[in-house]
C-alpha cells in the first residue's frame, strides 16, 4: 500500500511506469491494461498518439502531457497529485518509458521524495532486438541514440573502440548510412553488425553482416533505409598480439600526410606499439 491516502479510484496512489507496444498493438500485458484502466491519470509523451492505443483498448482516462521539454515542471505537478492521493501511469509513444524516452527526471524526483514507483514491464526494442540477433547477450551495453553531429558521433564511437560487450544503438533512417560508415572508419570494415528493423511489425526483418557488407546493402535500395532500426554491434575482440584498432586508425590518418616509415614511427610512440609491426601492417594494408 502507498504511504499516501487512497485515490478516488481506490487504486494505490503511486507512479506506474507502464510499457506499451513497439509496433504490434497486441504486445501489451494484461497487467498494463488493468493498470491503465484503473489509474486516475495517464501521463503521456504525446497524448494524441497514445490516445489511439488507449481507445483501441477502450480506456478512457484523463491525460497529462509530459515530454522532454516540460518534464521537470510538469513532473512536480504529477508528484503533488500522487501525494494528494491520485494514481498516475506514465507511458511513452512506444515501448518502455525512460529507455531513450522521457521519465528519468520524474522517477528520480519520486525516489527522492519517497513516492512509490511501480514498473509494469513489457516491450522494449533493445531487448526484442537482442533476443533474436544472435550476438552475445550475457553482457551488453545500451548506447541509445548517437549524437546527431558528426564530431559528437565520432567522439562517442572512438570512446567505444575497445568495448568488448555487444553494443546496442537506436538509429533513425536518415542517419543509418552515415553511422555504419563511421563504424567502418572507427571500428573497421570487418566488425559484425546486426540490424533489427520494424520489430513486431509486418515488415520485421533482421540483417547480420560485416560493417562493409551492411553499408553496401543499405546503399543498394532506398527501401533498405526505411522504418525503425536497432543497430547492434559485436563487441571488440581484444587479441593481445594484435595491433589495437585505435593505433591502426592513427596510422591510417598519419599515412595520409607522411611517408609510411615516419607514420609508423609516430604511431608506435603515441600508442606504445612496435614500429616494425605497424610498418609491416601498413605495407600490407595501406
Ligand atoms: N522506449 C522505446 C523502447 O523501449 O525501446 C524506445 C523509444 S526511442 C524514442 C525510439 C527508437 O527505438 C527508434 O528510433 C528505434 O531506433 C527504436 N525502435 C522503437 N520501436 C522499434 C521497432 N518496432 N523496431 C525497431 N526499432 C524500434
Amino acid at each position: 500500500m502507498s504511504q499516501y491516502s487512497e485515490s478516488p479510484s481506490n487504486f494505490p496512489a503511486k507512479l506506474y511506469i507502464v510499457a506499451t507496444p513497439i509496433g504490434n498493438i497486441s504486445d501489451i500485458s494484461y497487467r498494463a491494461i488493468e493498470t491503465l484502466q484503473q489509474v486516475d491519470l495517464i501521463a503521456a509523451e504525446d497524448t494524441r498518439h497514445s490516445g489511439k492505443l488507449l481507445s483501441h483498448y477502450q480506456i478512457k482516462k484523463p491525460m497529462f502531457a509530459l515530454h522532454d521539454h516540460n518534464e521537470r515542471e510538469r513532473g512536480k505537478v504529477l508528484i503533488e497529485k500522487i501525494k494528494a492521493g491520485q494514481s498516475v501511469a506514465l507511458i511513452s509513444d512506444a515501448g518502455t518509458p525512460l529507455i531513450s524516452d522521457p521519465g528519468y527526471h520524474l522517477v528520480n524526483e519520486c525516489r527522492a521524495q519517497g513516492v512509490d514507483i511501480v514498473p509494469i514491464p513489457g516491450a522494449c526494442a533493445t531487448i526484442a532486438a537482442l533476443s533474436a540477433a544472435g550476438l552475445p547477450t550475457d553482457r551488453f551495453s545500451f548506447e541509445g541514440f548517437l549524437p546527431a553531429k558528426e564530431k559528437g558521433k565520432q567522439d562517442k564511437l572512438n570512446a567505444l573502440i575497445e568495448e568488448t560487450r555487444t553494443m546496442v544503438f537506436y538509429e533513425s533512417p536518415r542517419r543509418i548510412i552515415d553511422t555504419v560508415q563511421q563504424i567502418i572508419n572507427i571500428f573497421g570494415a570487418d566488425r559484425k553488425l546486426v540490424i533489427a528493423r520494424e520489430l513486431t511489425k509486418t515488415f520485421e526483418s533482421f540483417y547480420a553482416k560485416s560493417a562493409s557488407e551492411m553499408l553496401t546493402w543499405l546503399n543498394e535500395d532506398t527501401n533498405h533505409c526505411r522504418g525503425e532500426f536497432v543497430l547492434m554491434v559485436a563487441g571488440a575482440v581484444i587479441d593481445s598480439d594484435a595491433i589495437p584498432q585505435v593505433a591502426l586508425n592513427t596510422l591510417k590518418l598519419l599515412k595520409e600526410q607522411l611517408p609510411l616509415k615516419k607514420a609508423a614511427a609516430l604511431t608506435a610512440q603515441i600508442h606504445s606499439q612496435k614500429k616494425n609491426t605497424l610498418y609491416k601492417w601498413g605495407l600490407e594494408n595501406l
